[in-house]
């Protein structure tokens, strides 16, 4: 079972969410933060790091001696990574989708793999939970491609949890596709609906059952729930806002060790998935 908890946007407390969901649960799971622009569920899981992997993916370099400057390499490549311009070919590394077109269609072997870095990927344990996350590197503009090799981490079989960057683009879909629900996490205000309802659009995209948490549910309109109503989204659990929550939250401590009544209540959190996705045809 792969879970992955979403939000349209960001400060909705999504990582709240994974990582109380995660310390709740009692059987072995691996944790993988998604959110590499920016990950810090680890400081929350309070695990400890080993030592950085070094992620990279492959992209072309052009030996100009054999080049015969026929074009074929940009004709195939759909991104606009390669081009000849004048007596040269030129690569762009930062376009390049590593798909190997442009290898493959080299009449003169004059193209050969290069490795670029993405960035690094660090993996820890706490408990029964394994966690990794990757860390963009400074510069680096597609997160795609190393949110990928973090999903890579995750054994096929056992349970997953998955921190997905906010949003609703490229890096948010890399972190759901795949998964077997979606959580997604959204507060009742006109910004949460907006969000929401692009987000629940690229999950219908997907065509992954999903439910709804609503945090800080106190706050705001009733237009959230109306929404979720019309859509036939669940709604899995919601927050209202405590004071003594956000001042947990603040001192990096998890909700389900600061009050250990909300354990059960993640736990709770963690059948309704495993119903609703039952209802959907999906099995833990
Ligand atoms: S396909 Fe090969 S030979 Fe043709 S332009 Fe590209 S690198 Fe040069
Ligand atoms: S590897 Fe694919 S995406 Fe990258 S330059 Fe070649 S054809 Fe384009």
């Amino acid at each position: 079972m792969i879970i992955s908890v979403a939000s349209g946007k960001g400060g909705t407390g999504k990582t709240t969410i994974a990582t109380n969901l995660a310390l709740s649960l009692d059987e072995p799971l691996v944790f993988l933060d998604c959110d590499v622009e920016e990950p810090n569920a680890h400081l929350f899981l309070q695990t400890d790091l080993g030592s950085p992997e070094v992620a990279t993916t492959p992209v072309p370099q052009v030996d100009e001696s054999k080049c015969t400057l026929c074009g074929k390499c940009g004709e195939i490549c759909q991104f606009k990574a390669i081009i000849v311009i004048g007596e040269t070919v030129l690569p762009f590394e930062e376009l390049c989708h590593s798909c190997g077109g442009c290898m493959e269609v080299c009449p003169e072997k004059a193209i050969s793999e290069k490795a670029r870095e993405l960035g690094v990927i660090e993996e820890g344990r706490r408990n029964g939970i394994r966690f990794v996350h990757g860390r963009l590197r400074i510069g680096e503009a597609m997160a795609p491609p190393l949110i990928k090799k973090v999903r890579a981490k995750a054994p096929v079989d056992g349970l997953t949890i998955i921190d997905a960057p906010p949003g609703t683009s490229c890096p948010v879909i890399a972190a759901m596709k795949g998964a077997d629900f979606i959580l997604l996490v959204t507060e009742p205000t006109p910004f949460g609906l907006h969000d929401l309802e692009l987000a629940v659009g690229a999950v219908r995209v997907l065509g992954i059952p999903c439910g709804l948490i609503i945090n800080r549910s106190d706050l705001g309109d009733r237009k959230v729930y109306d929404y979720a109503k019309k859509e036939d989204i669940p709604i899995l659990m919601e927050i209202p806002f405590e004071r003594r929550i956000a001042e947990a939250y603040s001192r990096g401590i998890p909700v389900v060790e600061a009050f250990p009544d909300w354990k059960e209540r993640f736990v709770q959190l963690y059948r309704d998935i495993e119903d609703a996705a039952a209802r959907k045809g999906v099995s833990a």
